[in-house]
Parts: structure tokens; sequence; C-alpha cells
């Protein structure tokens, strides 16, 4: 029997994360800040750092292959990143063969939500199903989906940029440079946005207290502490995730949508409202459709895209 173990490695603006997996399961993990500013040559140093770290006490040759997702759009049939916009100087960077030509080992590069898409249908709140949308909510707002038992990745590899379908004629700019984006209403960084504002309307409020920055998880934390003007962020960032996933039932027919991203902790306050915006919007037989939350936490992503770069020869 060939051996199993792949290395998964999750490229983000913030944190670079490794983890050696045996079928589903983190043997080993590490993580660093993203050295942003040195362009790839600074990220492919910190990948060989925390390879080393996670693969230690293992034989090279025990390792099957090495996964890569970052954010996109990247084009994973060429394993070329097209742009990161959180990254400097990667545009037109070919990862792929970067990462081969050290390694000589097969390596897949993917979307990371793709790859935590397929990590919660095999291993997560997905598991045992044949339709899925996954829908990453934190920084910005990803995704992938689950088509008849297959994961799609469309022209290029690109299928699934579930945040960047217009909303509204009118709204705020997306990081992609649209207006209107589900992404530029319902991402972390919108909610942060809406906070920071209310912060400064309610001084002595729950948010405006906050030293620093206002962030999502500020919300969270004062609508669980019972602060009004958090809950109504909340009640309003459900409304927007209700339109949005909506809109991705009617589009591809899940049998469920699961959501993920640091938002994603405060599912519990705004799962109802959710609810009864599906319940109020999407046609009768799409109503049924649950949203529940990611079940690999924050190892969506790492996982996927190791068991991905098991099932991938290229
Ligand atoms: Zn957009």
């Amino acid at each position: 029997m060939s051996s199993k173990l792949t290395v998964g490695i999750d490229l983000g603006g913030t944190q670079v994360r490794a983890a050696l997996v045996d079928n589903g399961r983190i043997l080993a993990r590490e993580s660093k800040p993203t050295n942003a500013n040195d362009g790839p040559e600074g990220v492919l140093k910190q990948f060989w750092m925390l390879m080393d770290e996670v693969c230690s006490g293992h034989r090279k040759a025990a390792i099957a292959g090495i996964g890569i997702c970052a954010p996109g759009p990247l084009d994973s049939t060429t394993g070329e990143i097209i742009e990161i916009p959180t990254l400097p100087r990667w545009e037109g960077f070919r990862l792929r063969d970067a990462v081969r030509d050290k390694f000589d080992l097969p390596v897949v590069v993917e979307n990371d939500g793709i790859a935590a898409a397929y990590g919660e249908w095999r291993f997560g709140s997905g598991r045992g199903h044949d339709h899925m949308v996954y829908a990453t909510v934190s920084t910005g707002l990803g995704g992938g989906v689950v088509v008849d038992g297959r994961l799609m990745h469309g022209r290029r590899g690109m299928g699934g940029h579930v945040g960047h379908f217009r909303m509204a004629e009118d709204g705020p700019r997306c990081s992609c440079g649209a207006i209107g984006c589900f992404e530029a209403f319902a991402s972390g960084t919108a909610l942060g946005n809406r906070a920071q504002a209310k912060a400064q309307e309610h001084p002595l409020g729950y948010l405006g207290r906050v030293t620093g920055d206002v962030a999502a998880r500020h919300v969270v934390e004062g609508a669980r502490s019972g602060d009004e003007v958090c809950r109504a962020l909340i009640d309003e960032e459900a409304e927007y995730l209700g339109i949005g996933f909506t809109g991705l039932i009617h589009l591809f027919s899940p049998d469920l949508v699961v959501m993920g991203g640091g938002v994603s902790q405060g599912f519990e306050l705004m799962s109802e409202r959710i609810r009864a915006v599906i319940d109020r919007n999407a046609m009768g037989p799409f109503k049924s459709v649950p949203v529940v939350p990611a079940g690999l936490g924050d190892s969506s992503g790492l996982l996927g895209i190791a068991a991905l770069a098991q099932c991938r020869d290229d």
C-alpha cells in the first residue's frame, strides 16, 4: 500500500498554516504570520520552514503529495496565482511549479474556499450529502460548491466565488472593486465597518468602549452580553446572509448550506433570522434547505487541501 500522508498548506492574508495529515486526521500542525511584504519568495521560505516542522520525524518517501490553498482568483488547472488582493506581487506567480521544483512531489493548488468546501464535505458538516454549498464569512466571503456528488471547479477552477454576485444597485464597495456584492454587505469586514460607525454613534455602549479597531468578533461578544446595538447589527448581518444564501440555494439546489469563517462564531445568534429570511424569500420547495455551521472550525481548508493532494496527481 502506498502512503496516505499528505501536507496541506493554507496561505491566508494574515497566517500561513501547514499540517501533516493522514486521511482526514491532523498529525502535526504549525502556523506563522504571513510574510506579506517580501512577495512569493518570502512566503515560500515560510512554506519550507513549516514543512520541515510538520514533517519532522517522517521520511520524505512517506509523503504522497502537497496541497496548497490560497485566496484567489487562482487557476487550479495550471497552479498559477492570478491575483491575491491581500498579498502584493503574487500576480501570475506559478505556485505549483515552484513547490514541485523544490520537493519533486505531486502538488495541487486550489482556491481556499473550494478547499474548505471539500474539507467540510469529506469530514465535516457536509458528510454524506451529494449537494452542498459552503460559504466562509470572514475577512472576505468565499466558498465552494458540491453538485451531484462532485466538487465543482468551473473554468480554470474558479467556480464558487459565491461572494461576488451583486445584491443591490447601490451599496458598499467590494474588495473586488465592484459595488454591492454579497461580500461587500455580509463579510466580517463589512460587519466590522458597520460596527465601527455604531461605536462612534454610541461611545458609551459596548462597541464604544472597545479599545482599538472594532471588528466583527466584538459585535458577536456584545450581542452575547445583551448589548442592543450589537444585537441589531447581528440581525442586520443575518438578514444579508439570509438574502445571499437564498440566492445560492436557488442556484445550486443544495441539500444544505454550510457556513464557516470567523463570523460563524456567532452562528447561534444569527441562525433564526437567517432561517426566517430564507422562509420569506425562497420558492416553496427551497424553503426547507437547512443552514448549518461548519464542523471543522478553522481546519476545513487544511483538511480539504490535504485530501485533495491525495486524490489528484499532476
Ligand atoms: Zn465583489
